[in-house]
């Protein structure tokens, strides 16, 4: 399998590579992204064979049918890592919260985020693809606290990579802060940056633009990739969660093979709906894949009206903030695969100069065969909490967006997966004040939704309250160089 440019070729750039280059080396022509030039067919052959496969097994037979360049054992020992949830039989539950719909919890990995799922995967393979080719690489991430964890994590002390990263000092939950800032590794850097998540994204924007830095990378050897969700790599591993959730419910006899589901995706940058997106052309059997916003709801706008418009817009704030986004990088992938490279590229110079644009009517028809969305407030989110919590069951305040799209969307009363992409423990201060104990430090909220709706914390969160801090660097914007090239 080759991967091709969203926005065609430059005539510099070759104009296809293999997985390998494009994820050393994420972007493409013009500022584009990679896309695979094909999908590999999920029949119902395929489905039918792993039914009784384990998860491992059903990711390595749809890498094998992806056709990429990277050798078996290095597949088979990153999908090892999955080895390290709570249950390596099962990374990730699908259980019922109504007669028909079904939370696919991605978050049992080391750092409770969804993120894990492509990200300890991922973060093998390229480290194994730098030492193979005798390179080094640095990958620089700006987390508003899902992200940074997850790509710590999944690179600690793996050779030929350096991860800096950087987050705004007091803008994330104290559990999110620990996880980065107790992880002890040569390799790594963390930095907390005196502003909030917007300062933190526009100084490594500067900083990765900056003349000298190039250089002073150049000169030590250093190549720069990305862990985000530009990266194919991650999306790759994200579209086999999505086989895995259907074929649960087919496993519970909650549906029959063939039989269409919903899938309700908490939306940001968009990986996990494009996951969905490639799973759905791929051939798995959903109807339809629901987006849920917060009130930055500019996905949610674009899906209904196909305009995607962030000029009058500022960033709010919420009780989701990993869904805090204006601008949503996937979505390219999905213009790229209706509309093709040229119109893509249009559409994405026009956002680039005048902040929006906007889709012709046979356009928004197409992404509305396979999108709806909707959008939920703070308010909104925590009544879900509340009221689920009723019933028994703890949901984080991402997870909680999905219920109103589930309730509001769905034009057949058909099965729905919901995804949950976080544990309860990395936002339990916005859980407990949704539960009615409204405290200010993630200590006493965690003790207090244990105790008062009988969940378990998991050790490794546990843990990270006595663990020792390693980074204590917090600094102006200004200062992130210097920090940067003392690290390197
Ligand atoms: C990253 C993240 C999201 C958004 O996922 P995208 O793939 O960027 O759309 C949603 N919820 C949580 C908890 C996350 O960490």
């Amino acid at each position: 399998m080759r991967f091709i440019e969203t926005r065609g070729n430059d005539g510099k750039k070759p104009s296809s590579v293999q997985f390998s280059e494009a994820i050393l080396s994420p972007s493409a022509s013009y500022g584009g992204l990679y896309v695979p030039q094909d999908l590999p067919d999920l029949d119902q052959d395929f489905l039918e064979k792993h039914l009784s496969s384990h998860y491992k097994t059903l990711a390595l037979d749809f890498l094998d049918r992806f056709g990429i360049d990277i050798e078996k054992e290095v597949l088979e020992a990153a999908v090892n890592r999955y080895d390290g949830f709570d249950d390596p039989q099962n990374p990730v539950p699908v259980v019922p919260i109504e007669e028909d719909c079904f939370v696919s919890e991605l978050y049992h990995g080391q750092t409770r985020a969804f993120k894990d799922m492509a990200l300890q995967p991922f973060g093998y393979i390229l480290s194994k693809l730098a030492q193979q080719r005798e390179e080094n690489y640095l990958i620089m991430a700006a987390t508003s606290g899902d992200t940074g964890p997850a790509t710590l994590e999944t690179f600690k002390n793996q050779p030929n990579i350096k991860v800096a990263c950087l987050y705004p000092d007091g803008g994330t939950s104290d559990v999110q802060r620990l996880q980065m800032v107790t992880e002890d590794a040569e390799n790594l850097k963390v930095i907390g940056v005196k502003g909030n998540f917007d300062d933190t994204q526009h100084a490594l924007k500067e900083l990765l633009a900056s003349e000298d830095f190039k250089e002073e990378l150049e000169a030590r050897g250093i190549k720069l990739s990305a862990a985000n969700s530009v990266n194919f790599g991650r999306i790759i591993f994200q579209i086999i969660y999505h086989i895995h959730s259907y074929l649960e419910l087919v496993r519970q006899k909650t549906v029959q093979m063939g039989e269409k589901v919903y899938m309700v995706v908490p939306s940001g940058n968009f990986g996990n709906a494009l996951g969905a997106y490639y799973a759905k052309k791929a051939g798995l059997p959903i109807e339809k894949i629901l987006i849920a916003s917060n009130i930055n709801n500019v996905l949610a706008d674009w899906i209904n009206t196909g305009i995607y418009d962030i000029s009058g817009r500022t960033l709010v704030l919420t009780e989701s903030p990993a869904m805090d986004i204006l601008k949503s990088s996937n979505i390219e992938r999905v213009m790229f695969d209706k509309f093709g490279a040229q119109r893509t590229g249009e559409l994405m110079e026009e956002l680039n100069k005048t902040n929006k644009f906007q889709l012709t009517s046979d356009e928004l028809a197409s992404l509305q065969e396979d999108f709806a969305a909707t959008f939920s407030n703070d308010e909104e989110g925590e009544a879900v909490i509340a009221a689920y919590a009723q019933k028994g069951y703890i949901m984080d305040p991402h997870t909680a967006t999905c219920l109103k799209a589930y309730k509001t969307l769905r034009e057949k009363k058909i099965p729905t997966i919901l995804y949950s992409t976080a544990e309860w423990t990395k936002f339990s201060t916005t859980v407990a004040k949704a539960l009615g104990h409204a405290v200010t430090n993630d200590v006493e909220a965690l003790r207090w939704i244990s105790e008062h709706a009988k969940v378990k914390v998991p050790s490794m969160i546990t843990a990270l309250f006595t663990k020792p801090v390693v980074h204590d660097i917090i600094v102006e914007k200004k200062d992130i160089k210097g920090e940067m090239l003392n690290f390197l």
